[in-house]
């Protein structure tokens, strides 16, 4: 077999056989195929696409390219979730502790941060002590005793995607469906979960923009799961907002607390709670998605959630009583008011401006090797289609270094509309594709 050939294959619109990608996946993992034609091969792809059947040969491909992790000594269906990335989408740190409140074994492994996007492992990392970089021994052993874990991906897992993904990055080939579907779900199976619930982003401040175009990456990674047997839902959710009020590490995980704590009842909370019932559905938990809302909303009015949160910290090496008390959680020395500049409804808080704002303020990186500053970022106290008048608060930003503070600021103030008449309103969450198709809301 040779390189040249699945090029051109790919390149004139053919369809890739099992053995041509399994055949380009391992030489590459490799190193036997050099970087250039990985990436025409990328391009190709990225023209030409690729059917259901190459999408899920590919995903497996690249899960069986390292180490895979083998959660059958935890007893029972183990569930995972994952969120295509979003801007104050904490919705991990609520809804994992709350399925796992409802004895379904929860085993994540997350990520950082990602361009404008904020990232789990980052945001666990603000909570003095704990430590998301634990070994797959000790990732089983806290999913058996504790029946929640949520760590970092260990280096050995998925090596093809590590190379790829750094690849298509700097290619112009991160934004296609197939490629993106086959990332994200080689990493969930790799990861061990008999069922995934995903939560597909559509709006500025994610990889798909339109719903159509998030409906269909929804649906090309419901099909891999099919394929490879393990059961999958997607919801397709709005990110034209942020989803949470708080957008930065320390923040975000403040707000996640209280929302466990159930005092605080938003879009947030919202959208965990509907994660997590369809994390029981898939589970085989409740007969039906309205048994598992019931279920969940029990676990956090109960307390049982909050609990399960603290037992997780505790077990991964964390300060546990950040859950009963939040000042331990580190924060800005200075918190700088944004105002309304007019009278209005706010029509647009664009994701994307207030995910870079953060970023600017540190909360995320410029570059890999960047540090995060954890006690940085904004809370905003306004949402979508709220009533404003000038010199009312629109956010607070939370501020330790002025060097980048006014172009912050003005990234901000850009993606925020204030318009004379009310918005339309926009659905929070667009629809579900399962195994049984896709249902529209
Ligand atoms: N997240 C991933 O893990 N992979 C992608 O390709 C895009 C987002
Ligand atoms: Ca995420």
């Amino acid at each position: 077999m040779r390189m040249l050939d699945i090029i051109l294959k790919k390149r004139n619109g053919g369809e890739l056989t099992s053995d041509e990608i399994d055949f380009f996946v391992r030489e590459y993992v490799a190193g036997r195929i050099p970087d250039y034609q990985a990436s025409a091969l990328l391009m190709a792809i990225y023209f030409q696409g690729m059917t259901s059947r190459e999408t899920a040969d590919l995903t497996l491909a690249m899960a069986y390219s390292g180490e895979t992790v083998d959660l059958s000594p935890v007893p029972g269906i183990k569930v995972d979730k994952h969120s295509t990335g979003g801007v104050g989408d904490t919705t991990t740190l609520i809804v994992a502790p709350l399925v796992a409140a409802c004895g379904v074994p929860v085993a994540k492994m997350s990520g950082r941060g990602l361009g404008h996007t904020g990232g789990t492992i980052d945001k666990l990392e603000s909570i003095p002590g704990f430590n998301p970089f634990q070994s797959i021994r000790d990732f089983i052993r806290i999913v058996k005793e504790v029946g929640v874990a949520v760590v970092g991906q260990t280096e050995s897992l998925v090596p093809a995607d590590k190379k790829l993904y750094a690849l298509r990055d700097v290619t112009g080939t991160v934004e296609h469906k197939s490629l993106i579907a086959s990332s994200v779900m080689s990493k969930k199976i790799a990861a061990g979960a008999d069922a995934i619930v995903l939560d597909v982003k559509a709006g500025s401040g994610a990889f798909m923009r339109s719903v159509e175009d998030a409906f269909e990456l929804a649906q090309e990674m419901v099909n891999v799961g099919v394929y490879v047997g393990r059961r999958v839902a997607a919801i397709v959710s709005d990110m034209s907002q942020p989803l949470g009020m708080a957008i930065g590490n320390a923040l975000e995980v403040r707000e996640a607390i209280e929302v466990l704590r159930g005092e605080r009842s938003e879009a947030l909370k919202e959208v965990s709670l509907l994660l997590g019932a369809y994390m029981l559905y898939v589970a085989g938990r409740c007969q039906t998605v309205e048994q598992g809302l019931e279920m969940v909303e029990e676990a956090l009015a109960s307390g049982r959630g909050a609990q399960k949160l603290k037992e997780m910290i505790s077990a991964q090496g964390g300060d546990e009583r950040v859950v009963d008390d939040t000042s331990l959680l580190p924060v800005a020395d200075e918190v700088i008011s944004i105002r309304a500049q007019r009278d209005g409804y706010i029509s647009g808080m664009d994701a994307y401006s207030i995910g870079q704002a953060a970023r600017l303020l540190g909360a995320g990186r410029n570059t890999k090797e960047d540090a995060i500053d954890h006690g940085v970022g904004i809370v905003l106290h306004k949402r979508v289609g709220d009533k404003v008048e000038k010199g009312e608060m629109l956010a607070e930003f939370y501020v330790n270094r002025e060097d980048a503070l006014q172009e912050a600021i003005d990234t901000f103030n850009k993606g925020v509309i204030i318009g004379e008449q009310p918005p339309q309103h926009k659905p929070l969450v667009y629809g579900v594709v399962t195994h049984e198709g896709i249902e529209r809301w």
